[in-house]
């Protein structure tokens, strides 16, 4: 409970809004100001910054887009019937597990420690990245094509170039066209939600998430469904690519 009060307080900080508050005013303050030793000591900027990386190898977290999501815990039940898009005879949850074990095989002979998870996250879950894994779902059969993006509000600073190193790969390896259409529901999804849900990604966790193509379009089927090795590879390469410019491995 603290600790979201503190989340709260320093979005307040990192919006601007506590930068204006303390700044001395040049045309004279009200009277009563706040003495120093008043402000408690602990922000959220104290603690941003004061925050150090776990010690140990290079972590990865790789999410199976609605694995298990008659699990959801009370907070996010309105989940619970979401079993997202459908083709070929398979679910998307088996399509998102085959390409997350591939791509976990891939980062674990680089030395990469590698949590693979289930659409419900682990409280406060911290990792160097964090992938959400989907496939996408259209009615117009013609809709093709993969996409990338990252939180709304990114603390790390590192989500845009996780993404650039993730959709650089994606683009010449698997040989799907981009999609442009990168929804809200992307950006404000929900493990990426970490004031609003304790079943969410730590804010240092750098994270995306990952439309693979498109389950109801013949030519993304067939890469999803035959050669899921693909997608998987083009991912475990961008992420490997951002471990390596972090220095982690
Ligand atoms: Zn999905």
């Amino acid at each position: 409970m603290a600790k979201k009060l503190l989340v709260i307080i320093s979005i307040l900080f990192l919006s601007g809004l506590g930068y204006r508050a303390v700044r001395p005013d040049m045309s004279g303050a009200p009277p009563y100001g706040e003495a120093e030793d008043a402000v408690p000591e602990v922000n959220f900027l104290n603690w941003l910054s004061q925050w150090k990386r776990p010690e140990g190898p290079a972590k990865v977290g790789l999410q199976v887009g609605h694995y298990k999501n008659n699990e959801f815990p009370e907070e996010l039940e309105h989940l619970r019937g979401n079993s997202g898009a459908k083709g070929g005879g398979k679910m998307e949850w088996e399509v998102n597990l085959a390409i997350a074990e591939k791509t976990a095989e891939i980062l674990k002979e680089a030395g990469v420690k590698v949590d693979i998870l289930p659409a419900t996250v682990p409280p406060s879950y911290w990792a160097d990245a964090f992938i959400a894994i989907h496939a996408d779902g259209s009615d117009d059969k013609t809709k093709s094509g993969f996409k990338i993006a990252g939180p709304w509000r990114d603390l790390t600073g590192d989500a845009d170039k996780l993404i650039d190193y993730l959709t650089d790969s994606y683009y010449s390896q698997v040989g799907l066209p981009w999609d442009d259409n990168i929804t809200a529901n992307m950006r404000g999804y929900y493990a990426f939600s970490w004031w609003r849900h304790e079943h969410a990604i730590h804010p240092m966790t750098t994270a995306a998430i990952v439309e693979t193509g498109f389950l109801t379009n013949a030519n993304d089927r067939e890469i999803l469904l035959k050669s899921p090795e693909l997608p998987a590879q083009a991912l475990a390469e961008g992420i490997i690519k951002y471990l390596q410019s972090e220095g982690l491995i």
